[in-house]
Parts: structure tokens; sequence; C-alpha cells
């Protein structure tokens, strides 16, 4: 008891929910989610009726006063968002937060990402990636974050919506350079799943081909940057030979 269970759902498919998340959805006194409909439906699908307590950005800091509470009365709680793991791109870090400031315990549950999945098949380096989730939606403060990760060697994986597709890799292109790779993972374990790996100088050609391909849902890898050639290091090595020769 008195544990919060940060549990993950499906992202698509109905099948990707662990056996522990429904065993913890079962023993749970309440579950917390960022809309009470779409986990009602959640959980019907697998046989359950509970309680459901709305958590989402909007109340995220009463919510979680409200859950100590039932917490600190020694009750379980499982916190879900919508799809995926919560707090990843969606609500329930604060709740977390404060749970862990209460000194309460928090257990996650793993399962479906976006993120995970689509790096997974996506043949992309995969010990080293750094999640950016979603770009800023306005063109110049998308364009500045993009500049602050030109230089990152580890993969990028992000997050986008249908309508932002083509302007996201418009921006990818301008900023990075177009030889690198790029894979488009879409509708991952849904009907419509597209895993599809180009040059991001082809990218725009390609979700130009087929208005389908701008649709549902994606995320976005892009190879990391280059590592310094041995040019670079040689000159850089020069200029260091120069500076330490003018030290006093
Ligand atoms: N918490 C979720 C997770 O663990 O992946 C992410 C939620 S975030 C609000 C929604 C974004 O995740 C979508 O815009 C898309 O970029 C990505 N996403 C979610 N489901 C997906 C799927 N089935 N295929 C591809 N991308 C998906």
């Amino acid at each position: 008891p008195s544990t919060l269970y940060v549990v993950a759902t499906p992202i698509g498919n109905a099948g990707d929910i662990t056996l522990r998340a429904l065993n913890v959805l079962a023993i749970a006194d309440a579950v917390a989610c960022e809309d009470t409909r779409n986990t009602a439906q959640l959980l019907h699908r697998y046989g359950l009726h509970k309680e459901l307590v709305a958590a989402h950005e909007h109340n995220e800091r009463e919510a979680a006063e409200k859950l100590i509470a039932r917490l600190q009365a020694g009750q379980r709680i499982a916190l879900v968002s919508d799809a995926g793991t919560p707090a990843v791109s969606d609500p329930g870090a604060r709740i977390v937060d404060a749970v862990r400031a209460a000194g309460l315990r928090v257990m996650p549950l793993p399962g479906a990402s976006a993120a995970v999945s689509a790096l997974s098949a996506s043949g992309l380096v995969g010990d080293r990636f750094l999640f950016a989730g979603f770009l800023p939606a306005k063109a110049k403060q998308r364009e500045s974050a993009l500049l602050e990760l030109k230089d990152v060697a580890a993969t990028l994986v992000f997050y986008e919506a249908p309508h932002r597709i083509v302007d996201t890799v418009d921006a990818l292109c301008a900023t990075l350079q177009g030889e690198r790779q790029v894979v488009f993972a879409r509708e991952l374990t849904k009907l419509f799943e597209e895993v599809h790996r180009c040059r991001l100088s082809e990218a725009r050609a390609w979700l130009d081909a087929d208005p389908n391909r701008q649709k549902g849902e994606f995320v976005v890898l892009v190879e990391g940057a280059a590592p310094a050639s041995e040019e670079d290091d040689a000159e850089a090595e020069r200029i260091l030979a120069i500076l330490l020769a003018e030290c006093p």
C-alpha cells in the first residue's frame, strides 16, 4: 500500500500492456489519468472498473495534493497518461515529484514508449540518444532549438504532430546537414505502421510523394553529428601550438 505506480499503457496496439500493469490496475484503489474518458475505455477493454481521478497538465498541483492524502491513508494509486509512458512528453512529472517530496513510494511499471520503440526499429545508433520531445511550434524558436542540437553526436529523437511534420523536416534540413540519415517512425503498433529511413535531403520529397505519409503520429529520428574529422583535429592542434607559443 501507499504506493504511486507509474504505469505505461499502449501507444496503439491494445496488446502492448504488461501483465504487471494489468495486475496493478486491478488492485489500485484509484487510477489518476490525463483524460478520464480515454482511460475508462482502456480499462473497459481489459474488463476493469476503477475510480478515475483527473490529473492533467492544468490541475497537476491540486491533483497531487489529493493523491498524496490518499497515499498517506494507505491507498495504492496508479498513474497513467493517454498513451505510453507517463511523464515522457506527457503529464505526470509534477505528481511524481510531489509524491516523492512527501516521502512516499513511487514505482515505475515499464512498458510502451514511442521514443524507445522508434529507436529500436530505426537502425540508428541506440547506445547514445538525445530525446528532444516536441520542437517549439514557432519557427524562430524551433530553429534555435535545432541549432543547439546541431553538434550533438548522439541520435536525436523528436516527437511530432502530423500538421507540423513538413515544417519540421524543412527546419531540420536548414539547420543540420542534408547528408544525415533520418527515420520517420509513423503510427507505430497500429494498422498503418511505417518506418522509413532516408537522407535528410531526400525527406521532403518522400513526404510529398504520398499525402498519407503526412498523417498519423510520428517519431522523427536523426543521425547524430559526425565526429570531428582528423583534419579538424589537425587544425585544432595547429591553432593550439600557435597559442602555446604566444604564452609567456
Ligand atoms: N508518453 C508517450 C510515450 O511514452 O511515448 C508520448 C505522448 S506524446 C503526447 C504523443 C507523441 O508521441 C505523438 O505526437 C508522437 O510524436 C508520439 N507517438 C505516440 N504514439 C505513437 C505511435 N503509435 N507512433 C509514432 N509516434 C507516436
